[in-house]
């Protein structure tokens, strides 16, 4: 469907702010049984993912995120061996994760495997390693799936999740994240996005407790650019199993980044002053 001069706007209430992007056409649009997906061609951000009105990501800007999800965290552990991304669905992350040789097994939970085939066909290049021997895409709930999962069987998490609303809510609460504590092994590390910095430090406070609270003995939270999600400023929280992210490797020779450097890793493991003032 054409839609000339026509804009895609995503009100969020949460910041009270909103975002537009001006678009050539609509691609593709489905109601799945959690959540209505929308893909449009833009006219200067390249393809566009919606979910329930969400931007989830554009070709323009997704390889900040999916970077920033994946190699800050991946790094900071001696040897990541087996991986687990709850979330997720576009691939993106996973693309990442899988660059690094160390990386065995990782192993994908979306809740909505039509996330995963929608991507397939409007992203291609976010699904280049889906059949990588390494990747396991399983499609359930990632709460369900943590809390059924033996101990000690991965060395990083990652959560990819849409925002805490909805079947994602609970992927921000101290019962998850004690379940995730439980299947990671020692020294691992936990990575899940945590919305803005700039408008919801509270709720990166309220992670960063409960990380806490479920055993985690250190976190942190990294901020980057990200202009197509509300303030234009996203975050991620690390949290630590007897690991406090101060040894960083750097990154295996021939892995290729677009926004992510070792001395940018290292400049972020010190907190703007604001957000350290409120995460004391
Ligand atoms: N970058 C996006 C953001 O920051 O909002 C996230 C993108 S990723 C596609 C979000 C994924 O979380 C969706 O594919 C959705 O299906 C998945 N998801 C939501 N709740 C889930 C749950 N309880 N278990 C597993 N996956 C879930």
């Amino acid at each position: 469907m054409t839609l000339d001069n026509s804009w895609f706007s995503e009100p969020y209430d949460v910041t009270g702010s909103a975002f537009s992007l001006k678009i050539k056409a609509k691609l593709h649009d489905e109601q799945t049984p959690f959540q209505h997906i929308e893909i449009y061609e833009t006219e200067s951000y390249g393809r566009l993912m919606v979910f329930d009105g969400c931007v989830m990501l554009t070709t323009l800007d997704n390889f900040i995120y999916h970077e920033m999800m994946s190699h800050p965290a991946l790094l900071s552990h001696p040897e990541p061996c087996d991986v687990l991304i709850i979330g997720g669905g576009d691939c993106g992350t996973l693309r990442e994760v899988l660059k690094h040789d160390s990386v065995q097994r990782c192993v994908q939970v979306d809740i909505d495997e039509r996330v995963t085939r929608v991507s397939e066909d409007y992203f291609p290049e976010l699904c280049d390693s889906n059949n990588d021997a390494r990747a396991e895409l399983l499609f359930d709930d990632g709460i369900q799936y943590v809390a059924d999962c033996a101990d000690a069987q991965f060395d990083v998490i990652i959560i990819d999740s849409t925002d805490p609303v909805g079947q994602a809510a609970r992927l921000f609460g101290t019962e998850f994240y004690t379940d995730c504590q439980r299947i990671t092994r020692d020294g691992g590390i936990l990575v899940a996005q945590s919305e803005s910095p700039l408008k919801q430090l509270d709720l990166i406070k309220s992670m960063s407790n409960n990380m806490r609270s479920a055993g985690y003995s250190s976190t942190h939270t990294f901020e980057f650019p990200q202009s197509c999600y509300p303030t234009g400023w996203w975050s991620c929280t690390l949290a630590g199993k007897e690991n406090n992210f101060e040894n960083i490797r750097p990154l295996d020779n021939g892995v290729t980044t677009k926004y992510y450097t070792t001395e940018s890793h290292l400049g972020g493991l010190v907190l703007r002053p604001f957000i350290q003032d409120a995460l004391k």
